[in-house]
């Protein structure tokens, strides 16, 4: 029986070939959360729901969106944020 912190299914199971010629099973971390905005708090598009160590291995257009602020905030309130900053001037 495995330990209780990986009885459960959304720890994903990887087939491993031991040294020993046995098949065992182990156990890949569980998936990371949704990158939110960090203003209104919605799911960002366009970033991988990755662990770090997975999301080391991309390239790095693919980890986040090549727009200002890509990745902290959301399309909507960028634009928001950017006509608030225009009109203060
Ligand atoms: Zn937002």
């Amino acid at each position: 029986m495995p330990r209780p912190s990986y009885r459960t299914r959304s720890r994903k199971r990887v087939k491993v070939k031991v040294p020993g010629g046995r098949l065992t099973i182990h156990y890949k971390r569980e998936k990371a959360k949704h990158a939110r905005c960090s203003k209104c708090g919605k799911p960002l598009s366009g970033i991988p729901r990755m662990i770090p160590s997975e999301i080391r291995k991309l390239n790095r257009t693919r980890r986040r969106i090549s727009r200002m602020f890509g990745g902290q905030l959301c399309a909507q309130c960028l634009k928001t944020s950017l006509k608030q900053a225009i009109r203060a001037l």
